[in-house]
């Protein structure tokens, strides 16, 4: 609990989106106690996608030659047809792309962003962090949030925000609508030194290899030292979990009748981590009084726009920005957040479905997607990714 006279703000996760809440609000003046259920703050998992729309939030976060230090460049987002494996359409990243959007687009390794979230909160020495705690219930007075944790640690503040997450306690106290959605799509993850992959196969592109239900992203990462690998395919097997072993063997089912490149790749991995793909249908409420959700625990959404991070890192930015727009209404601040919020972040949980259905697309679907694509423009792509990439 602070000593301090002015009740802080307090935070439930430091994930991506936590940790750029609480840097957003230390930017704005407040002091931040940020609650974490696990004993270490730290991320792990691999690499992410990351937008325009991501590092003109990072520029406002003070963090914009941070982030630019621990990117990769790629040259271009290429759409593969791991069938026939012949390309389909290829999206350059390069100078146009910076100049038509102001800012680039990366890869990073989670763990680094995360690094650089992190110690820019220490640095601020206004953000106190606690592990191994877990919120377990809060209630608004009115006047401020009281929140207690599980092993019974009691803490005040002005206001109270639910970065925890896809299973979100927070959501489930003040909106209630049960658990998330199971997409019945599975990701097995892996990351490995880029001299175990061929040389023939390192690229400096995001390739998504598109198959029928199933597909599989490559791209390399921390200055070309690291090679990620993300494999996804339908499946209704798995009930829910994440980050656990997966198998081998089900992967080589699942992907049988893939090119020999994929084949290769596949090959290459060990041990994969793996994921059960869930998400919500949008909301337009997710506050109540003093208490709101941001990221993942308000919107989350099927990883296929490569977008989730970002969102939580605009939810941070907007929020904390309109909490300062408010004065001290902080219930008026939360209700203007989700209200700017809600239909750009609903869209990206819409789109991604979508982007699956389309990287997935098997038969005529797929000769259409194939088709459709193939006389796309570079200056066509870029428009119909601005609603996106122009960011906030
Ligand atoms: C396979 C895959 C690929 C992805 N690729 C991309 C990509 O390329 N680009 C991109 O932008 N996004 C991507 N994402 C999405 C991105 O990872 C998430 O949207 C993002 O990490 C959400 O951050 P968050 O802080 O909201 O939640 P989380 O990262 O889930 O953090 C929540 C935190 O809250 C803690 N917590 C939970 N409950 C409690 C509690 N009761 N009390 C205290 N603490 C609690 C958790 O321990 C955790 O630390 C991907 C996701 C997946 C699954």
């Amino acid at each position: 609990m602070t000593g301090s006279m002015k009740p802080p703000m307090l935070i439930a996760g430091a994930g991506i989106g936590g940790l750029a809440a609480a840097l957003a609000l230390v930017r704005q003046g407040y002091e931040v106690d940020v609650l974490e259920q696990a004993t270490e703050i730290r991320e792990i998992g691999a690499g992410i996608q990351f937008g325009p729309n991501g590092f003109k939030m990072m520029e406002r976060l003070g963090l914009r030659d941070a982030a630019d230090h621990l990117a990769v460049f790629p040259d271009d987002l290429i759409l593969m047809d791991s069938v026939t494996s012949e390309e389909v359409t290829r999206i350059p990243v390069d100078q146009p792309f910076r100049d038509r959007f102001g800012y680039p687009y990366a890869l990073i390794h989670r763990a680094d962003l995360h690094k650089v979230l992190l110690d820019a909160c220490r640095d601020t020495g206004r953000v106190r962090f606690h592990g191994g705690c877990k919120v377990e219930s809060f209630e608004d007075d009115g006047d401020e949030v009281r929140v207690v944790t599980s092993r019974g640690d009691r803490f005040r503040g002005a206001a109270f925000i639910g970065a925890d997450g896809l299973w979100s306690r927070t959501r489930e106290a003040i909106v209630g609508d049960g658990r998330p959605r199971i997409s019945g799509h599975i990701a097995y993850r892996a990351v490995l030194p880029i001299a175990d992959v061929p040389e023939e196969y390192r690229r400096n592109a995001m390739i998504l290899w598109a198959g029928p239900k199933n597909h599989l992203v490559q791209y390399p990462l921390r200055g070309g030292e690291l090679f990620n690998l993300v494999a996804v395919f339908h499946s209704n097997r798995y009930e829910e979990g994440w980050n656990t072993e997966g198998d081998p063997q089900e992967l080589r089912e699942r992907f049988a009748g893939t090119c020999e490149t994929v084949q290769t790749l596949l090959g290459k991995i060990q041990t994969w981590r793996m994921w059960v793909l869930c998400d919500r249908d949008p909301i337009r409420d997710w506050s109540r009084g003093r208490v709101t959700l941001l990221g993942d625990a308000a919107h989350p959404m099927l990883q296929y726009l490569a977008q989730g991070a970002c969102m939580a890192i605009e939810d941070a930015v907007v929020l904390a920005e309109t909490l300062q727009a408010h004065g001290g209404d902080v219930a008026a601040a939360f209700q203007e957040y989700q209200k700017v919020r809600y239909l750009r972040t609903g869209k990206c949980q819409m789109m991604a479905r979508l982007y699956g259905e389309f990287y997935h697309a098997d038969g005529v679907k797929r000769d259409l997607r194939n088709q459709m694509l193939a006389s796309r423009t570079p200056a066509q792509a870029y428009e119909g990714l601005a609603w996106l990439y122009d960011g906030v």
